[in-house]
């Protein structure tokens, strides 16, 4: 009974916890972040310019910060040298989160190895086995973790909260109300480490497949998934599908996870 009443407790605060934290510093926040989950907070990061700006507060607030990237088996090869990057320039040894390997079999053996290309539902079922399914079982060991979401880089992140209390795990994006020359900014200022494909004309940068440079005026986002037009440009880490794509998916997932334990 005692341990109800001091979690609907504690409840009752998290609204104001929540607002206290919308108005902190993205350092306020990782420092927060640190105190409060120690080793079960994580930085989960595909070394894009926002995660390597997470990472570098990071290092200057904790020696023993935690960091994790998702190894889809299509990663550009300049991604793998940014691991090798962080660890020696912030001492820190990046957890490699890999796929399983029997869900990855079963749906090349169905599909073929670039069965994205073919449609929009493909492309999410390739997501949901190469990303989604591989992080949901790393974060249910993990209290929070940290992304590099930022509200204008697209519609459907505008509002991303800087911690959002109510997620399992705790989610938080420190750098939701940054722009983007508030990024590049502190990465002059810092010299934090660049990944290679910024330098050629890459904007986003994912799966090597997936991703391509953008051209003048295109949107930030443009080069992921660049065959799609007019799907909304995430790959279901962050927001899942509407309603009928994701039953879709939902409907190949099942085939491939069947065929998996025939
Ligand atoms: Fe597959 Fe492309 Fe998604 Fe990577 S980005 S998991 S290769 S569909």
């Amino acid at each position: 009974m005692q341990r109800y009443r001091k979690l609907r407790y504690l409840e009752s605060k998290l609204p104001i916890l929540q607002r206290n934290l919308e108005g902190a510093t993205a350092a306020e926040i990782l420092s927060w972040a640190v105190d409060t989950y120690g080793d079960g907070f994580i930085v989960s990061t595909s070394f894009q310019a926002e995660g390597m700006v997470i990472l570098d507060m990071l290092s200057r607030i904790t020696k023993t910060a935690r960091a994790m990237t998702l190894d889809t088996g299509r990663l550009p090869a300049e991604t793998y040298q940014m691991i090798e990057t962080v660890r020696e320039r912030y001492g820190i040894a990046v957890e490699v989160v890999c796929p399983d390997a029997g869900e990855v079999e079963s749906m090349v053996a169905s599909h073929g190895p670039n069965l994205f290309y073919r449609e929009t539902a493909m492309r999410m079922l390739c997501c949901e086995i190469r990303k989604s399914r591989p992080l949901e079982r790393k974060l249910k060991n993990m209290k929070a973790w940290a992304v590099g979401l930022r509200r204008e880089q697209t519609e459907s992140r505008s509002e991303t909260p800087k911690v959002d209390l109510e997620a399992t795990p705790v989610k938080i994006s420190p750098l939701a109300d940054w722009s983007r020359e508030q990024v590049e900014s502190y990465i002059r200022q810092n010299d934090v480490p660049r990944h290679p494909l910024y330098a050629r004309g890459y904007t986003s940068i994912g799966c090597a497949p997936c991703t391509r440079a953008v051209n003048a005026g295109e949107d930030e986002r443009a080069g992921r998934w660049w065959w799609e037009q007019d799907v909304n440009k995430e790959c279901g880490i962050h927001f899942t599908a509407d309603g009928r794509a994701q039953r879709t998916v939902d409907v190949l997932l099942e085939q491939v996870l069947g065929n998996r334990r025939a």
